[in-house]
């Protein structure tokens, strides 16, 4: 019976702000931007993408996304670079495949939204990138073609990439950037920021992931606001003896 009340007094209080605020401009746009908080415009990058390899990539804002324009070159050492580049890097245990870097086309453009919808609503990973690595290059996700990842094992460089054909990638943990540590390893498509096996908040390997690797903690990049990312889970990966980068799902579209 109670419940009855609660429209009228819902109203009164509705009528009381509007007539209270009526002479006042900043609070009727403060209620706009409640009702419209999906079309806010972000006005700064987020910290993180200061990370970001320059040479490769070119971040800017969009209105409430971010575009990231990349050459998908990355700023580290492969036997993908082939012989006579000056990052080529003799990896004779590698099974490579026939494509080297400087002759594909490995150039990419994402873009993310600047604030991730954390809704509880969860999208599966495809195949192709799944996001941009500080060094420039894609990440994939655990699957390679049709089926998973250990038939193409041999062919990842000590940094967990190789070329699959198309661009080149990591699907492991990369080490080029990201060794057992809290480093940033990149954003995916959902505008989720991933980092390393280590959480800065505590130094250590966190505990508290949802099953994306997720979950809500201060990072080096967020000046000691909590802020939803994702993790490298620390779990070894069959035959690869390391660690995937990410297998979804997304949690921020
Ligand atoms: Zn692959
Ligand atoms: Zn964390």
């Amino acid at each position: 019976m109670r419940n009855t009340c609660i429209p009228f007094i819902f109203t009164t209080l509705i009528v009381t702000a509007i007539t209270a605020c009526s002479s006042d401009d900043s609070s009727s746009s403060e209620t706009a931007t409640t009702e419209e908080s999906d079309n806010d415009t972000v006005t700064e990058l987020h910290a993180a993408f200061s990370a970001f390899n320059t040479e490769a990539t070119t971040i800017y804002l969009d209105g409430s996304n971010v575009v990231i324009e990349t050459t998908g070159l990355p700023d580290h050492e492969t036997v993908y670079w082939g012989v006579g580049n000056s990052l080529y890097l003799e990896e004779p245990d590698v099974a490579t495949t026939p494509s080297i870097m400087s002759s594909n086309n490995n150039a990419v453009t994402i873009t993310v939204d600047a604030t991730p919808d954390l809704t509880g609503k969860t999208v599966d990973t495809e195949l192709n990138t799944i996001g941009i690595a500080v060094s420039g290059a894609s990440i994939f996700n655990d699957q390679e073609g049709a089926g998973d990842l250990d038939q193409a094992a041999a062919s990842l460089d000590w940094t967990g990439g190789h070329i699959g054909p198309g661009v080149y990638h990591y699907h492991l943990e990369p080490k080029a950037f990201t060794d057992d540590d809290d480093s940033l390893a990149g954003i995916l498509l959902d505008g989720v920021f991933l980092y390393g096996r280590k959480c800065y908040s505590t130094g250590t390997y966190p505990t508290d992931l949802d099953e994306s690797g997720g979950h809500t903690s201060v990072t080096q990049y967020t000046d000691g606001e909590a802020e939803y990312h994702y993790h490298i889970i620390n779990e070894l990966y069959s035959t690869t003896g390391s660690y995937i980068a990410f297998a979804g799902p997304f949690q921020g579209y």
